[in-house]
């Protein structure tokens, strides 16, 4: 099968050559040709399946063989949860719309306005949004989505997560009822099944990975180790094994900052990213570590969420998460587009549990090996990691609370009674990071 099977119009033929893709990754080749039809579509597809060009490619072939006023409304809405996707989504909208007369912009929170709303003002085609700042500019009036003609929805579990339910449903309502609807999301849970129904009209369903599996080409492993020699093995494993890239996953900001300067601290270069950096320090250390200039890009869960770095080899999980799912998308970072890649879970005592709930959701048993030198504690307690205990600044969850200022938890509730709660309610103050 080829792009040009797939009945996609040249001037988006030329683009996908200049991209360099020879043939359609298995989501592409089932989503274009409903999307195509003009069908809604649930998709469950992974970042890294090449899911972008899944919806991207058949929204831009269907604008522009049906044009409309000349006005340029808003015909097509692409909400993601984060910042960087939003930015990552419309970098591969403009690549792939490169030959065509289609217009596209982005908009996100905290970034200057002015510049956003000048550019929707000028006439936009698609426009790719994060929830908050779209409903922002909506209630200023500063621009109508009431000529939507094509809704995509991506990431919708990391959306729940984030507690955007309410957003999602203030932006449907302001949108015509007779429009296209496309859902992505990595997981399915009852509460994303659910949002689904309210959206998806006679849904098309494809899957580009097996639910909740972890891509073959990736190989796991487990180093069991005392919890205070983890940065210790996390640089020998890098320096030793000459490694090039990695991406490294802690549970928490301030855990992220201490691991990066620790590592810089030992000649590696290294960025943290999460949502106490501004969003101009967030951009320059994702570029960094895409450019190769940085060699460790330290993140918390929902800062890394949907990043694109192509052919990662190594993702690191500092601390495991006690979301399970997140193990999933976490080590989706590495492998990527048939490359192989090595995940790494650095594993105290005290997550045990997490370490057996993540293999019974994977369905499999995680290598685990003990270095010399970095052996666990034999006296270390095994419970789970109680809320609060090794963290810095509190923990206050609520819609209002000062985390970005305090540096509070970012990558969920560590209190593991909580492991079971909706995730809706579990992240809602995490929207930001
Ligand atoms: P995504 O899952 O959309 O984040 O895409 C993951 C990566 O795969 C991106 O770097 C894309 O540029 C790349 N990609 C997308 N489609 C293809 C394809 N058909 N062949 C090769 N690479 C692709």
């Amino acid at each position: 099968m080829s792009f040009k099977d797939l009945g996609l119009s040249e001037p988006l033929l030329k683009a996908i050559s200049k991209k360099g893709y020879t043939t359609p990754s298995p989501i592409q080749e089932k989503a274009i040709p409903p999307v195509l039809d003009g069908r809604d579509v649930l998709a469950s597809a992974q970042t890294g399946t090449g899911k972008t060009a899944g919806f991207t490619l058949p929204l831009l072939h269907y604008l522009s063989e049906n044009p409309k006023a000349k006005f340029r409304p808003i015909r097509a809405l692409i909400l993601t949860p984060t910042r960087e996707l939003a930015a990552q989504v419309h970098e591969s909208v403009k690549d792939y719309s490169e030959f065509l007369d289609i217009r596209s912009t982005v908009i996100f929170g905290g970034v200057n306005q002015k510049p956003q709303a000048a550019a929707i003002r000028r006439g936009v085609d698609i426009l790719v949004a994060t929830p908050g700042r779209l409903l922002d500019l909506h209630n200023q009036n500063l621009l109508s989505l009431k000529r939507v003609e094509v809704f995509i929805l991506d990431e919708a579990d990391r959306m729940l997560d984030m507690g955007f339910l309410r957003d999602i449903e203030k932006v449907m309502n302001v949108m015509p009822a007779k429009r296209q609807n496309l859902m992505f999301s990595a997981t399915f849970s009852k509460d994303i099944k659910k949002l689904a129904n309210g959206i998806l009209n006679n849904p098309v369903q494809v899957e580009a990975t097996p639910e909740n599996s972890t891509v073959e080409a990736i190989s796991q492993q487990v180093y069991r180790v005392a919890k205070g020699k983890k940065p210790g093995l996390l640089i020998k494993l890098i320096s030793e094994g000459n490694w090039k890239q990695a991406l490294v996953f802690t549970r928490t900001k301030h855990g992220a900052n201490k691991l990066t300067k620790k590592l810089i601290a030992s000649g590696i270069t290294a960025a943290a990213i999460h949502g106490n950096k501004s969003q101009a320090a967030r951009t320059k250390a994702l570029a960094g570590f895409k450019s190769g200039k940085v060699r460790v890009m330290v993140a918390t869960d929902i800062a890394a969420r949907g990043l694109d770095i192509p052919l990662l080899p190594h993702v690191v999980n500092f601390e495991l998460p006690n979301i399970s799912e997140d193990y999933v998308h976490r080590i989706g970072r590495t492998g990527r587009a048939g490359a192989n890649g090595k995940a790494i879970s650095l594993v105290s005592a005290d997550e045990t549990t997490y370490l057996r709930d993540i293999e019974k959701l994977i369905g499999e048993k995680i290598d685990v090996e003990i270095i010399e030198g970095f052996e666990p504690d034999p006296n270390a307690s095994t419970e789970p990691i109680k809320q609060g205990q090794g963290r810095q600044g509190g923990g206050n969850r609520n819609r209002n609370s000062s985390s970005r200022k305090t540096g509070g938890n970012s990558g969920g509730n560590r209190n593991s009674s909580n492991r079971n709660k909706s995730s809706a309610s579990r992240n809602r103050n995490d929207r930001r990071n």
